[in-house]
């Protein structure tokens, strides 16, 4: 999710544009895809999404006051600002409720998104996003895009390697788990997504503890990832199909 505020209304429409566009080009470059209508940032901050009819009304007339020269006071323009941005995050929730796709993310924020929209630490990072998401490195998603043959977990053996499942169950990460459990003050120790977005809300400590489970695991799967790829018995849809050994190649032919 893109959650930007702005100085004003193209400066607003701005930020998530390019938000967008840094993450789609680095999912890009790690050669996965990125299904446009399937991804809530894209919807709200790319070319899909269009102003909310009254929201437009709100801002126009704004605009054609301000052109007849009358004076718009600060408070009212104030309410009116206020009024248009609880009219989008109600229709954004409203839309969030209905969408089909990202099911698991959507369930688990929508119990506090105002929390969530309102908070003032915590920028998701790459690797937080995937585990939040699911989009990343996990044999669901990849088996899914048809980068693996099977959703098999490469850690642990279990047959679905979801997200949840690398941040609740996998035994691979048994010690990461407690670790965050007891830093990141997870509640019952329940690793259910909701209730660890809860723990990341609370504080900017509890936040970067979440963080840093995601960023050791997804490194480490990452890294393990790519040397499945680059196995020589690779079956041809693992393979990477850019990259290093492209390079090597050339280099040794050269
Ligand atoms: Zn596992």
């Amino acid at each position: 999710m893109v959650a930007v505020r702005g100085r004003d209304m193209e400066d607003t429409l701005f930020r998530p544009a390019v938000a967008t566009e840094m993450s789609v080009g680095r999912i890009e470059r790690l050669e996965l895809s990125v299904p446009l209508p399937k991804t809530e940032a894209i919807v709200f901050g790319g070319p899909g999404w269009t102003l909310p009819e009254d929201l437009t009304i709100a801002v126009a007339g704004r605009a054609e006051a301000i052109a007849r020269g009358e004076r718009l006071y600060p408070e009212e323009a104030e309410r009116e600002q206020r009024q248009a941005v609880e009219r989008l995050k109600d229709r954004w929730k409203n839309d969030l409720e209905d969408s089909s796709y990202g099911v698991r993310s959507i369930g688990a924020l929508l119990p506090s998104f105002d929390q969530w929209l309102y908070r003032e630490h915590g920028v998701p990072s790459y690797m937080l996003t995937q585990v939040m998401t699911g989009h990343g490195c996990f044999g669901h998603y990849l088996h899914e895009i048809k980068r693996e043959p099977t959703t098999i977990c490469h850690e642990c053996g279990y047959e679905d390697d979801t997200a949840q499942h690398t941040l609740e169950s996998c035994r691979r990460w048994a010690v990461e788990h407690q670790n965050m459990v007891v830093a990141a003050e997870i509640t019952s120790g329940d690793l259910s997504l909701h209730n660890v977005m809860s723990a990341m809300l609370r504080s900017k400590r509890t936040w970067k503890e979440v963080e840093a489970f995601c960023e050791t695991v997804i490194f480490q799967k990452e890294a393990a990832e790519r040397l499945r790829e680059d196995s020589a018995d690779a079956p041809p849809l693992r393979r990477r199909r850019r990259g290093r050994r492209r390079r090597q190649y050339a280099l040794a032919n050269s």
